[in-house]
């Protein structure tokens, strides 16, 4: 926009100001007359309006909450740290009042991550197998170093010096379960290889697998 008309806009609208001063009553009168004809229309538009403004409120609000999380979270923490004695009766009173509708979602929340948890705990042990197999197999795909089963449900490790009672009690490993963890936190430590269960059993009853008399 040049000077030109910039200074027409402002001399526009100085006209209609003057004229409004000069015409007030009148066009008062017509505003009026018009707000009173059309009541219900101006009526919904102050309710649009207000919902817009307060929608715009409320999401304003939630940006910057979420902008500004930790420090409303530590601002809520100092709060109910000074205000501990006022806040706690209230919220044994709530609590009394709103009993079975709490533990009924401690319950929700409960049975829900328990499931998720349970999950990711099973995955994790099965990726810690596969790793210590792998390592001890020498392999991509681990196998039985007597049979040669790759089936990973079949295989487990064993002590080499037939110790493994011992050794198992020793780190508290019922059915070898923390066995996998010992021996990764203890970076494959020597002495172990991988069997399957029936060449493992084998072994521990006869002192040597069958498989191994054959050959
Ligand atoms: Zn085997
Ligand atoms: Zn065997």
């Amino acid at each position: 926009m040049d000077e030109d008309q910039k200074k027409e806009q402002e001399q526009a609208r100085e006209r209609a100001r003057r004229y409004y001063h000069r015409h007030k009553e009148k066009m008062q009168a017509q505003n009026n007359a018009w707000k009173e004809a059309n009541k219900e229309k101006v009526k919904q538009y102050r309710k649009a309006q207000y919902e817009a403004d307060k929608q715009k409120e409320i999401q304003a609000a939630m940006e910057w909450k979420a902008a500004h999380r930790d420090d409303v979270n530590a601002g809520a923490r100092k709060y109910q740290a000074l205000h501990r004695e006022e806040i706690q009766p209230k919220r044994a009173v709530y609590r009394a009042a709103h009993r079975e509708e709490l533990s009924a979602r401690q319950r929700d929340y409960n049975a829900a991550h328990s499931e998720a948890r349970k999950q990711y705990n099973k995955e994790s042990r099965q990726k810690m197998k596969l790793e210590v197999l792998q390592h001890y197999s020498n392999l991509d795909i681990p196998c039985c170093a007597c049979c040669g089963e790759s089936i990973i449900e079949f295989l487990c490790i064993d002590h080499l010096n037939g110790n493994g009672n011992v050794h198992r009690k020793e780190i508290g490993s019922s059915h070898g379960r923390n066995m996998y963890r010992w021996l990764k936190q203890n970076n494959f430590p020597p002495g172990f290889q991988v069997l399957c269960w029936n060449c493992n059993t084998a072994k521990g009853l006869y002192g040597q697998c069958p498989h191994q008399r054959e050959k």
